[in-house]
């Protein structure tokens, strides 16, 4: 441990309910402290110790010297003219900076959030992952991405996707303590069939999450449906076949009950033709999931291009002719640097 590590505080919204009991025991509190630090961190989301009014004023004094809150600080808001999509950019106490977004739909207020500072999948169409991974973010850093949110326009938010900056299977221990903050009956108390986790596709940690009895939804990126194309597009289809991975689908739906989602980001000439659309079909027809198509989001990096409108159609039809249940994903704030990473990279350029 370095000294700077030592002198560190503990950072209280990433410890679980228990834990918090545990260490309000430790320090000879009453076994009903915990719960109630619990529900002024998680349920009302205080932002100071001084808030807990019903705590002794010499705890609150001891938990201001052992611990912190850590909260984002809110750099930039973007709103859509478009949509009312918002964007945030989020400063992290360290410096650096991460990007969430709400979008509003019919069924409810959905917070897209990022999982780590940069990425080191190397996807070659995302901004995310150009300077690879700084760092995990911490549990509370997830949380705080949507009770930030929340606070700030005053809606209730009933959905979150983990689909932002970083692969959540890749900061496993952070996204496992994370979802059972969100979904804690004394918390904000996200329902976890409303959480979505996106990967693009860690076999193992797949696995893995599949055994944890959780409701949530696993969404697999895939952009391909052969290991050739995939590879062009991500690093990580050098690590771990198509075959694996829709193996560890099948074992995620099979163990939980969850339908997978299949996200297929269409890029012109590389991974859109009829033939493509008739293959990708074949590969997911035992899967009893559904294809969530992307037009990609070109980055100024990369020469990929958006295919044609008729072209997205065209592999739609494709996919429901043979059965396959998809949907073309609602480009949201289309004018605010809408796709992952894009936002914190226009500013990290800015400020150099
Ligand atoms: N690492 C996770 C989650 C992050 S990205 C994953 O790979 O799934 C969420 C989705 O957006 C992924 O399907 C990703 O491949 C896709 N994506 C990233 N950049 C994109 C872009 N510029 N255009 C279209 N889709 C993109």
């Amino acid at each position: 441990m370095t000294a700077e590590q030592a002198d560190r505080k503990t950072d209280i919204r990433s410890l679980s309910r228990e834990e918090l009991t545990e260490e309000l025991g430790r320090m000879g509190q009453p076994a009903y402290r915990g719960g109630q630090i619990f529900r002024w961190l998680h349920e009302k989301q205080a932002s100071s110790f001084d808030e807990m009014s019903n705590l002794p004023l010499s705890l609150r004094g001891r938990l201001e010297q052992d611990y912190e809150l850590c909260p984002l600080r809110i750099v930039e808001v973007k709103v859509s003219a478009l949509d009312g999509t918002r964007k945030y950019l989020f400063g992290l106490s360290d410096g650096n900076v991460i990007e969430s977004v709400l979008m509003r739909y019919k069924y409810g207020n959905s917070v897209c959030i990022s999982s780590q500072v940069g990425c080191r999948m190397g996807c070659r169409f995302c901004a995310s992952t150009l300077d690879g991974l700084v760092r995990n973010l911490r549990p509370s850093e997830m949380l705080d991405q949507v009770y930030q949110i929340q606070k700030d326009t005053g809606e209730r938010v009933s959905h979150v996707v983990v689909m932002g900056s970083g692969e959540p299977l890749d900061n496993y221990d952070h996204l496992l303590r994370f979802i059972r903050l969100l979904t804690d009956e004394n918390g904000i108390r996200i329902s976890q069939r409303n959480l979505t986790v996106s990967t693009c596709g860690l076999v193992p940690q797949m696995l893995q999450l599949a055994e944890e009895k959780l409701q949530i939804t696993l969404a697999l990126s895939l952009h391909a449906s052969g290991d050739e194309v995939r590879r062009t597009l991500m690093p990580v289809a050098n690590r771990y076949r198509l075959e694996e991975v829709l193996k560890a689908c099948r074992t995620y739906f099979e163990k939980t009950g969850r339908r997978v989602s299949f996200e297929y980001s269409l890029v012109k000439g590389v991974n859109d033709s009829l033939a493509e659309a008739s293959a990708l079909a074949a590969l997911l027809k035992d899967q009893h999931g559904h294809v969530n198509l992307i037009p990609v989001n070109p980055i100024k990096e990369r020469d990929f291009r958006q295919s044609e409108r008729k072209t997205v159609e065209a592999f739609k039809n494709c996919l429901e002719k043979n059965g396959i249940h998809v949907t073309i994903r609602r480009e949201m704030g289309r004018d605010i640097n809408g796709a992952c990473g894009q936002l914190r990279r226009s500013y990290l350029n800015e400020k150099e």
